[in-house]
């Protein structure tokens, strides 16, 4: 498949894949691919700033003073409000920068969408969208972090009840027809 249009759905539609922004979606929560220090930056993490407005950031200043003075470790993620978003909340989220993880890539990748979810899933969440972490400005393959995303959204769908629907936001068609292409959501374990 080499192009990419519509939505496709997995796990009994719990799941979605579109392509579109991030900013613009209409869930409960949308997740920031932010950096560690939470500061703001470029690609997703600064159209959600641009986006949502300075209260966000404020937000962020308040988290890393009480809770990650040195920045947010990558892997883990914490919950702001979405300011001017229509998402009322923003899970901020820190991917892994590809080769520069110790080998630890793929593991950490999927902490960033396991620790997400049971964000979403401790504040009583019901929809939360994501944008393809880490493979922007860090670097991530799209292909293995195809496989990573969605063999960790599968486990922790399998395990909890509270979130009824993941949207996999990709900013053009032939990442989200790369997503779809080597994605392992209906594979047996
Ligand atoms: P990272 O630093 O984790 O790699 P980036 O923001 O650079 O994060 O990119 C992550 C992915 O998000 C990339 O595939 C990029 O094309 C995509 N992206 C950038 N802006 C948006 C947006 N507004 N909505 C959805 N996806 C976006």
């Amino acid at each position: 498949m080499d192009s990419f249009t519509g939505s496709q759905s997995y796990l009994e539609s719990r799941v979605t894949v579109v392509t579109g922004d991030i900013t613009k979606q209409q869930v409960d929560a949308i997740v920031n691919a932010a950096n560690s220090s939470l500061m703001g930056g470029g690609g997703v993490d600064g159209a959600i700033h641009a986006a949502g407005g300075p209260s966000i950031l404020a937000e962020c200043r308040e988290i890393r003073r009480t809770q990650y003075p040195d920045g947010l470790p990558t892997g883990e993620a914490v919950l702001t409000t979405g300011g001017k978003l229509p998402a009322r909340f923003v899970i901020h989220t820190v991917g892994p920068v590809w080769g520069r993880a110790g080998g630890r890539e793929s593991e950490l990748l999927a902490a960033c969408y396991r620790n997400s979810l049971q964000l979403a899933a401790d504040h009583d969440l019901r929809a939360i969208a994501f944008p393809a972490i880490s493979t922007g400005i860090y670097g991530y393959p799209r292909e293995q972090a195809a496989i990573v995303a969605s063999t960790a959204i599968k486990d922790f769908l399998s395990r909890n009840r509270t979130l009824r629907k993941v949207r996999l936001v990709f900013y053009s068609p032939g990442d989200a027809a790369v997503f779809v292409q080597h994605q392992r959501f209906e594979e047996e374990r």
